[in-house]
């Protein structure tokens, strides 16, 4: 356990794996409160090396360029869920990696975050567990169809997942699946998902942000409402279990946690994410703290900021489908930014991705309002003015 005594205070640097939009906007939180930032990230010209002091481009398995990384670092963090453990560790025995290894070890591969959700009594949907040569027929009859079958490493925004709605999709399973360990879980006739974005700091303070209300369109996350429409009892059970298994899992740092809300209320854990979360990016434009600054809060042994709720909002995730197409997959044109940034309520965030794609998460906007379902309004308007 690496509670520090001392925090880490401005003009340290903040190292950072990964180096995506949420590397980017947790350079801008740390920047703006004074540290330095290094980004590792194997790609170059990544979002977040552009706004870092520093950008460092190695493979993961690189030991010996990780390790001149983390010498150089006071802590360091992770932004990328699919860094492998081994890098970890030796991250983890040269300088202070927050949230610890453990954390991201447990929520990067399906199986071992089912069984710690399961082992830890946290309510889930029912699942089954197939090795790569193992019974996907055992495994299907064990849960039932409709279900979800998920790779059990690597998986993101849908990637790596089939619903199997009846038998006459469990052969396209077997082909897809062929020779992979997957997680077969219940499928869930949700009523809606919400998500929390919990902290934790070294000293055990928890601060858990409003819930926010989820719709996604093809898998990826499209809107994320906030206050959430739903009961007052469902955010408060939301809110109860981000905080246990925030302390569960002895978290130093930011954590996503998705849910899905079931018909009769009930709320289970669906997935955990042990770093910012894009149903968080609302808190840049309307909390009193964003996510990305209690992360720097959170990692550097500093109190958490509050997370009132300065406005109702809703967040946009803005993709590469956004972008003008030709008949044959050209990209041939920009979305109508003057179109939106010309609307009084809105807050635009580009992550200068030099090349849209569809599917490619690009940018976010956000849209303030007077109550929730009118910023929903306005949003989904102006989405379909872009
Ligand atoms: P995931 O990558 O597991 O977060 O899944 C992406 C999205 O797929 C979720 O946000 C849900 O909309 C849907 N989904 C995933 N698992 C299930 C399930 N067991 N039942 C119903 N929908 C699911």
């Amino acid at each position: 356990m690496s509670s520090p005594k001392q925090a880490i205070l401005p003009g340290k640097t903040i190292g950072v794996l990964g180096g995506g939009q949420l590397g980017r906007m947790l350079a801008h939180a740390a920047t703006r409160l004074g540290y330095r930032v290094h980004v590792y990230e194997p790609q170059a010209g990544c979002p977040a090396g552009a706004v870092a002091h520093k950008e460092v481009n190695a493979p993961y398995e690189d030991l010996a360029a990780l390790a001149d990384f983390a010498r150089e670092c006071d802590v360091v963090t992770y932004e990328f869920e699919n860094v492998p453990s081994a890098p970890l560790q030796h991250i983890e025995s040269l300088t202070a990696l927050r949230p610890h290894g453990s954390v991201l070890a447990t929520a990067q591969n399906r199986s071992r975050e089912k069984r710690w959700l399961r082992d830890n009594g946290f309510p889930h949907a029912r699942f089954a567990e197939v090795a790569a040569d193992g019974d996907l027929e055992a495994g299907l009859r064990e849960v039932g169809v409709p279900c979800v079958v998920k790779t059990a490493d690597f998986g993101y925004d849908g990637k790596g997942q089939l619903k199997v709605m009846s038998e006459a999709d469990v052969s396209a399973a077997r082909k897809k699946f062929a020779g992979q360990p997957v997680v077969i879980e219940q499928f869930v006739d949700f009523a809606c998902e919400v998500s929390a974005v919990v902290a934790r700091s070294a000293s055990a303070a928890v601060r858990v942000f409003p819930i926010a209300e989820n719709i996604h369109a093809n898998h990826i996350l499209a809107f994320s409402i906030v206050p959430a429409r739903v009961p007052a009892e469902v955010l408060a059970k939301a809110e109860k279990l981000a905080r246990l298994i925030a302390e569960r899992l002895d978290l130093v740092g930011v954590m996503g946690v998705e849910f899905f809300v079931t018909q009769s209320g009930d709320v289970l854990v669906n997935e955990l994410a042990p770093r910012t979360h894009n149903s968080g990016h609302y808190t840049i434009d309307a909390c009193m703290t964003s996510q990305f600054e209690q992360q720097v809060r959170a990692i550097c042994g500093l109190p958490l900021g509050a997370v009132t709720l300065l406005s109702p909002v809703v967040m946009v995730n803005i993709l590469g489908d956004a972008w003008k197409w030709d008949a044959e997959g050209k990209c041939v044109g920009e979305p109508n930014w003057d179109a939106l940034l010309a609307q009084p309520n809105v807050r635009l965030h580009l992550y200068g991705k030099a090349e849209p794609r569809p599917g490619r998460k690009m940018g976010h906007f956000t849209v303030t309002a007077r109550d929730a379902d009118m910023a929903y309004e306005f949003a989904q308007k102006y989405l379909a003015r872009l």
